[in-house]
């Protein structure tokens, strides 16, 4: 089955970037396409700047957070209409480090699904538990409310959203959750969201492990944080085999 591949370059990345696009663009081959849909999502400041180079390396963009208004007076916010406008298709809501560092709660992370729907986007809505809850055998229950709430009324907004699971201790550390583990949270996630919405896997992928990770029963792909930097390492997860 095809896989969705997205890059999450959160704060990270000044002009000139816009290499890195064409370069991933030049180690795509055919088969990878076939196998994989590409999304980059860069700093909101990049989206306007990568827009053609994306489009011309069949890459699309996406933001990495929304505002739930579509404009007014919130200094230093970001719509999805603004994305949007931008060049970008996509929009991550709920990432564990919007819910640390602004106190992101899921419904929160719910109205902007909302909005990103709202402006045609679609929206990657993350979920993952905290160590202590891994550690005390709570993270189905955690993910499992999380994505309860966060998951937007399809009926009202329409359209399709992706949801990925990214365990906070996976996150940046190198360290990567049995298989086992990754099967039974996205088992869990599965039975909310049904079975046409794609199920990501994040925290510390790289090529090396990428093969395995997408292998799991409902991992439908992957979000990728340091390893999506480099077309090097991104093309290595991409065209790996599994
Ligand atoms: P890393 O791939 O750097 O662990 O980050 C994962 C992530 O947070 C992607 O959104």
């Amino acid at each position: 089955m095809r896989r969705l591949i997205v890059g999450n370059w959160k704060m990270n990345g000044l002009r000139g970037a816009e290499k890195e696009i064409t370069r991933l663009g030049e180690l795509l081959t055919p088969d990878d396409r076939k196998r994989a849909d590409v999304v980059v999502c860069p700093p909101a400041t990049l989206l306007g700047c990568l827009v053609e180079e994306a489009a011309a390396a069949g890459i699309e963009l996406g933001g990495q957070n929304c505002h739930i208004r579509p404009s007014g007076a919130h200094t230093g916010e970001v719509s999805a209409e603004m994305l949007a406008d931008a060049g970008a298709k996509w929009c991550i809501v709920g990432h564990s480090e919007r819910r640390q560092d602004h106190g992101e709660r899921s419904a929160l992370v719910r109205a902007k699904a909302e909005a990103a729907l709202r402006a045609g986007l679609t929206p990657i809505i993350c979920v993952g538990e905290k160590p202590e809850d891994h550690e005390a055998g709570r993270a189905e229950a955690v993910v499992g409310s999380q994505i309860e709430v966060a998951m937007p009324n399809i009926g009202i907004s329409g359209g399709r959203f992706v949801t990925a699971y990214e365990p906070i201790w996976a996150v940046g550390t190198g360290v990567v959750p049995r298989p086992s583990h990754i099967e039974a949270i996205h088992a869990r996630i599965r039975k909310t969201v049904g079975p046409d919405t794609p199920i990501l896997y994040g925290g510390s992928v790289k090529g090396k492990n990428a093969g395995g990770i997408l292998s799991i029963p409902n991992v439908d792909g992957a979000l990728i944080g340091g390893a999506s930097l480099k077309a090097e390492d991104f093309h290595e997860i991409i065209s790996a085999r599994w």
